[in-house]
């Protein structure tokens, strides 16, 4: 008989779910969890579609002819001070596991950047998409209408304790459509509302004393979002916009900061 888990072991389980690396009872467990929770499956969705991402995007690149064998060589020769040092450091048949160890290595690297960047900033996300959702509900999407920088910008002013940047690229075709005050992990937020087309687009900026990081783009339950840190300000877009298009945005906002 199936015992009901809750949400956390659902949560710890999912990517043993994913991977179909759960035993069959536990796997069970986990699908008729997903059955019932809507946050939990929504999280499974994601990871799924992370992984058809990953598998799609991951750029794959041909090897030069030649490289392999210039790699072992380098590896073999007895002149080369790093390998040799290596081998006495590893001991007689050391540099038999070297080569594929590194690629390994290498790549669970590259895996590992990948993956943890977005998950160090979920919080931030999630809470982005959150209140993304609210403010198109309960119809508060903006506190002071305008599609003026110059009317919104000073609106901010005595409300916050910094000074968010105002960007008009109406030009470009996103306009300006007003700001609110919100609050991100408890903190006092700025967030700029954008027209596209019939899309809405929340921008979303906070203080930070995280250093600078460079724009990533991601989905998170059905929403695209791009964030990323400068200056000590953390900028996060959230739409049902194409992907493509919010990058955009993106990168408008990133040239004039
Ligand atoms: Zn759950």
């Amino acid at each position: 008989m199936i015992h009901a888990i809750d949400c956390k072991t659902c949560r710890a389980w999912l990517h043993g779910y994913l991977d179909n690396e759960l035993e069959t009872n536990a796997a069970a467990e986990v699908a008729e969890h997903l059955h019932h929770c809507a946050e939990c499956a929504g999280e499974y969705a994601d990871a799924r579609r992370l992984v058809a991402q990953l598998k799609a995007h991951l750029p794959y690149h041909q090897a030069p002819a030649g490289l392999a064998r210039r790699l072992r060589a380098s590896i073999e020769a007895p002149a080369s001070p790093p390998a040799g040092l290596l081998q006495r450091w590893l001991g007689p048949g050391g540099r038999r596991w070297l080569a594929p160890g590194f690629s390994t290595l290498a790549l669970t690297l590259s895996l590992v950047l990948y993956l943890a960047a977005p998950s160090a900033e979920r919080p931030w996300l999630d809470e982005a998409v959150s209140s993304h959702v609210r403010s198109l509900m309960v119809d508060h999407l903006n506190d002071v209408v305008s599609s003026d920088r110059h009317t919104v910008k000073p609106w901010f002013t005595g409300k916050l304790d910094f000074a968010p940047p105002v960007f008009d690229f109406s030009q470009q075709g996103y306009v300006l459509l007003g700001g609110r005050l919100d609050y991100l992990q408890q903190q006092s937020t700025a967030a700029l509302t954008y027209g596209h087309g019939r899309h809405l687009i929340n921008l979303f900026i906070l203080p930070t004393a995280d250093a600078d990081a460079a724009a990533q783009n991601l989905s998170l339950r059905g929403y695209n979002l791009v964030a990323w840190r400068r200056n000590h300000l953390r900028f996060i877009l959230v739409s049902d916009l194409e992907q493509g298009e919010l990058a955009a945005l993106g990168q408008l906002i990133q040239k004039d900061l």
